[in-house]
């Protein structure tokens, strides 16, 4: 079926294409411009690349081995700022960096982390310093060969919940925000964009006007300019697949582990859900379609020696409880090596043809703020609707106003707010949900009043509030991009949380 917007609907000032962090974050900045946004995502928010990554809000240490200066001062610039935003979803890390003689020398990795501390202005975050594991306490999950390494600082995101955030916060000021929408067709008629847009859930399509279009496809960036959009490009993406396993938690303490490896690539072990240890990633190139990629046995094998050659405890292909792998959308620079292909960002803004379209190729989960600040000053001068000034730096995430003090002073009120809360539900509703939380509660007194346990302690209130402010539409919205607690809850559970999902969305 098909429904055309009639002549009298106004024409969107753009229309983005792409719910990962990129098309959400432009979303968010150009509707608090005062633009008319619509966003269409063929699945569900962040459900590629977004969802995939290492969750480091971080400048890049290794970066800098290919001289990547600017991006590194980006991203450690947005690193300060994006912890303020969202300080529900994103904290502070410190990641322990043993010294390994075989790979990179003292001196070097001194050097470094020296960069590292000192490349951008007003860097707030605890700086690096040389350790002795036979004394301080992240040496003991160390074999015995390594006495000395260094710690930094950096920053860890819950990567999924930060897309849903920026769509929220641009749903909110008035963007139109679309999940399992895709874009079929687009051309460019009297100066406007008319696009085809297909609703995944009904099947039916429906055509729209928009005033500039913006690729933000990640993956399928190239693929929706040669094949949707019909239009030839110099630039092109190259797609190399990361994947990370997690598994029993193999170390206590709050600490990451960045691990060199003989090829000089590193591996991170992240403290993940508690009772977890998260490991990754990898950099194998990708010729194949864009789309749900998995991890293959030889990189299980290749994380799992990554990190048995530096902790006590090993770690095996069976101890694998899950694992995800996602596809960079890298800028293709030429580069020989798969790891040295630039991680920055290219904004290719084609104004020759009539409307104008924007394209994104590569970009950092920690850029995406600043990615879309300079996507909307290109666009600028072409689409007055966002010319108005940059306004997202020092503006909160929905939920990140939560008050003086930090985390743990928040959750002190939370719990004193709510205290028949359970303490560590009362924890996961604050990191997820930040002041939101409140919200989720509502008029409840008991946890009772919450609704029905469908597994742990999740109840239908949050699956509610998934489903009616963050566009959860299945069991894996919720369990796996919403939440991690698809690592947590039994099968039976799942499908608890399946069965109750379909049948309020039906
Ligand atoms: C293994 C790995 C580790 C990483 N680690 C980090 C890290 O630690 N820190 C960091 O800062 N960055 C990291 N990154 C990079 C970061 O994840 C990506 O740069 C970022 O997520 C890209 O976002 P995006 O919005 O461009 O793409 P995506 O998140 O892939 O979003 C593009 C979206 O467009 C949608 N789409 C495509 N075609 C259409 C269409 N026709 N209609 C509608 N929708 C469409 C897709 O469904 C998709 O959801 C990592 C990446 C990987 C793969």
């Amino acid at each position: 079926m098909l429904e055309t917007a009639s002549a009298t609907d106004r024409p969107y000032d753009l229309l983005i294409v792409g719910g990962g962090v990129n098309g959400a974050g432009i979303a968010r900045d150009a509707v608090g411009r005062g633009a008319s946004v619509l966003l269409v995502e063929q699945d569900d928010l962040a459900s590629y690349t977004s969802s995939a990554s290492t969750k480091l809000i971080h400048g890049g240490l290794r970066y800098l081995e290919y001289y990547e200066f600017r991006l590194v001062r980006e991203a450690l610039t947005e690193r300060e700022r994006l912890l303020k935003m969202a300080p529900h979803i994103m904290w502070l890390m410190r990641f322990v960096l043993p010294h390994s003689k075989l790979v990179r020398p003292a001196w070097m990795l001194r050097a470094g982390l020296f960069l590292y501390d000192h490349l951008a202005s007003n860097m707030t975050l605890p700086k690096s310093r040389a350790i002795d594991f036979r004394t301080h306490s992240s040496g003991r999950p160390l074999k015995a060969d390594y006495t000395k390494g260094f710690v930094y600082s950096d920053g860890w995101v819950q990567d999924s919940r930060l897309v849903v955030l920026n769509a929220m916060d641009a749903g909110e000021r008035g963007a139109d925000i679309r999940t399992r929408t895709r874009l079929v067709h687009a051309e460019r008629v009297n100066g406007l964009w008319q696009a085809t847009l297909e609703d995944r859930t009904t099947g039916t399509t429906q055509v729209v006007q928009a005033r500039a279009l913006v690729n933000a496809a990640g993956p399928w960036v190239a693929r929706l300019l040669a094949d949707t959009l019909k239009i030839p490009n110099s630039k092109s993406v190259r797609l190399v697949k990361g994947s990370h396993i997690i598994v029993p938690r193999v170390f206590d303490g709050p600490q990451a582990y960045i691990f060199q490896n003989p090829d000089k690539r590193i591996v991170f072990a992240i403290p993940y859900e508690q009772k977890f240890t998260l490991i990754g990633t990898t950099d194998i190139p990708w010729k194949d379609a864009p789309g749900r990629v998995g991890i293959a046995p030889d990189e299980i094998t290749y994380l799992c020696e990554s990190v048995n050659r530096y902790f006590k405890t090993q770690v095996k292909e069976s101890d694998v409880v899950w694992s995800y792998a996602g596809l960079r959308p890298l800028y293709d620079d030429a580069s020989a090596n798969a790891s040295a292909v630039t991680r920055d960002y290219v904004l290719d803004l084609d104004t020759q043809n009539g409307a104008p379209l924007l394209s994104i190729f590569g970009g950092k989960i920690t850029t995406y703020r600043k990615l879309a600040e300079h996507a909307l000053e290109k666009l600028a001068p072409v689409l007055p609707a966002v010319a108005g000034a940059s306004w997202t730096a020092n503006e909160v995430l929905p939920g990140g106003d939560m008050g003086e003090g930090g985390f743990d002073a928040a959750l002190g009120r939370l719990r004193r707010a709510a205290p028949w809360l359970v303490p560590s539900l009362a924890w996961r509703l604050l990191r997820n949900y930040g002041s939101r939380a409140y919200e989720i509660i509502g008029e409840a007194n008991s946890m009772k009043e919450l609704g029905d346990v469908l597994g742990g302690d999740l109840t239908t209130r949050e699956v509610d509030y998934l489903i009616d402010r963050e566009w959860a539409r299945t069991a894996e919205d919720v369990l796996w991009r919403r939440s991690k607690l698809g690592l947590h809850l039994n099968e039976a559970e799942k499908t608890k949380v399946a069965d109750y999902v379909k049948q309020k969305t039906a």
